[in-house]
């Protein structure tokens, strides 16, 4: 049975709006992607001597399992050239899983709902607009 899950995208090496558009074409993979946020330019988070970020979300009805999602959601960071590199640092692309139906998940490798969303304006605006937060939008 398909969920409705949450993918927040970002992105702010090389042309940050292609890349947030080629990571959600390359979403389909993962499911359906259902409803695209507007892109925002947005200050770095965290480590702020760094380009600015093009941010992105998308509504996403999924068949795969939260750590196979988040698996998939790595090999097409990796694919679009994610290299390793440090947390907060630029990067390519970075494709975080927000949300997974309501689904609560503490593991050291995936934690859902994603722990600093609520800090994040940059997070919380394109997931509002997509419906995550919308009364009526819980997942079926
Ligand atoms: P932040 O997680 O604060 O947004 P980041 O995106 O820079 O920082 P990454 O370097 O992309 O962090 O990922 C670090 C690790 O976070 C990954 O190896 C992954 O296992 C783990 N992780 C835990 N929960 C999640 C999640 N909900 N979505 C994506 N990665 C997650
Ligand atoms: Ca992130
Ligand atoms: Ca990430």
């Amino acid at each position: 049975m398909s969920v409705i899950a949450y993918v927040g995208i970002g992105s702010n090496l090389g042309d940050a709006a292609f890349n947030v558009r080629r990571a959600v074409r390359a979403l389909g993979e993962a499911g359906c992607v259902r409803q695209l946020s507007a892109l925002r330019r947005t200050a770095p988070w965290g480590r702020t001597a760094q380009p600015w970020f093009v941010n992105a979300a998308v509504r996403l009805e999924t068949l795969l399992s939260p750590h196979d999602l988040l698996a998939t959601l790595q090999r097409i960071e990796r694919r679009l050239g994610r290299r390793a590199g440090y947390r907060w640092g630029p990067r390519v692309i970075d494709l975080d899983l927000l949300l997974y139906d309501d689904v609560r998940i503490e593991e050291p490798g995936l934690l859902v709902p994603h722990p600093r969303l609520r800090q994040r304006s940059f997070v919380l605006e394109p997931l509002t607009e997509v419906g995550a937060f919308a009364r009526g939008s819980e997942p079926h």
